[in-house]
């Protein structure tokens, strides 16, 4: 930890992210006096805030929007008295309590107890073209991009929730999304395949991989190669939508936690293998990654981060 920063700021409980779990988390640590200050990161709300609608979060039959979901969670964790900043964590010490938490603003938080919950992030294909092209019409975010493909004609890349969720939303203003699987079955649940394959502007393109995209200032074609056959052919499109699942963002505690096939370890109270620190959500789930079991998970670590603080000990 770079030790030329003036006073720490202390604090009972710093949350580390502010998606589903770290927004709930704030909420019930507020609702319990802790004062917690949330560390944005990049994406308030998480990745649900870049989702059209979720209509799977209870409460909501008709569905709701994911950018307004996460405004609402905000402002419910804020009516409590938590401190949303708009800031990211880039160095942690979690040697010796409190710990400590250095910011992109250069300020040095010492934390009482820490909730992590700091999510995950898409997956990139890395072919060529892929990151020279990316908002070139290489995009992953239907939400964000989709309507700059009006009356265009796009691919999706995947064949899970994601990829079927976000290539059904892209029907609304592209003329013609092919969605390329690189099996013959879809990982997707049932309503969403039932959907998708019932869609007339949507086409599949099975046991199918990209193998580069490819254009000049933007994306004019994609090569794609039958992964049975070998045949490789391009394929002209105006956009990329890649949705091929993610990583979690647990570089910062790398060699200071327990981590269980890349995801930071917890028990079934959130506990890391650090008392005291607390992680949440996506960046610890590898199963269920959903908006409702990230919000429990973060309301868990809070309950649990409130009794800690509490009997300072377990
Ligand atoms: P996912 O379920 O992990 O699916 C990723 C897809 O990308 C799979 O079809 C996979 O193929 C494919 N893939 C992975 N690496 C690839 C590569 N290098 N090249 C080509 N294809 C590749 O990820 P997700 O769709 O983002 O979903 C993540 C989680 O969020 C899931 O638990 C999902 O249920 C949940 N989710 C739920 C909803 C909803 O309930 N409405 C919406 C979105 C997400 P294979 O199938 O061959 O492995």
């Amino acid at each position: 930890m770079e030790s030329s920063y003036t006073e720490p700021k202390h604090v009972r409980v710093l949350i580390l992210g502010a998606g589903p779990a770290g927004l709930t988390a704030a909420l019930y640590a507020a609702r319990a006096e802790l004062a917690p200050v949330v560390l944005t990161g990049t994406q308030i709300g998480g990745q649900a805030a870049l989702t059209y609608t979720i209509e799977n979060y209870p409460g909501f039959p008709e569905g709701v929007g994911g950018a307004e979901l996460g405004e609402r969670f905000q402002q419910q964790a804020e009516r409590f008295g938590a401190r949303i900043e708009l800031d990211t964590a880039k160095q942690v010490d979690l040697s010796t309590r409190p710990f400590y938490v250095l910011t992109e603003n250069g300020i040095l938080y010492a934390a009482e107890a820490l909730i992590i919950a700091t999510g995950a992030s898409p997956n990139h294909l890395n072919v060529p073209g892929e990151a020279e092209l990316t908002g070139r019409g290489v995009s992953y975010c239907a939400t964000c991009d989709g309507w700059f493909f009006k009356d265009r004609r796009v691919v999706v890349v995947g064949g899970g929730d994601s990829a079927l969720e976000e290539g059904l939303f892209l029907t609304r203003f592209a003329s013609q999304v092919a969605i390329i699987h690189r099996r013959d079955t879809l990982r997707a649940g049932p309503l969403l395949q039932k959907r998708a394959l019932g869609n007339p502007k949507i086409q599949f393109l099975w046991n199918t991989i990209v193998t580069a995209i490819e254009g000049t200032g933007k994306v004019e074609s994609i090569r794609i190669r039958h992964v049975q056959s070998g045949e490789e052919r391009p394929y002209p499109t105006d956009g990329v939508f890649i949705f091929i699942g993610h990583t979690p963002n647990t570089h910062l505690f790398d060699g200071r936690l327990e981590m269980e096939e890349g995801y930071i370890k917890v028990d079934s109270r959130m506990r890391t293998s650090v008392p005291g620190v607390y992680a949440a959500g996506e960046v610890a789930d590898r199963r269920y990654r959903q908006v409702i079991t990230s919000a429990g998970m973060g309301a868990v670590a809070a309950i649990e981060a409130t009794r800690f603080l509490e009997q300072k000990m377990d």
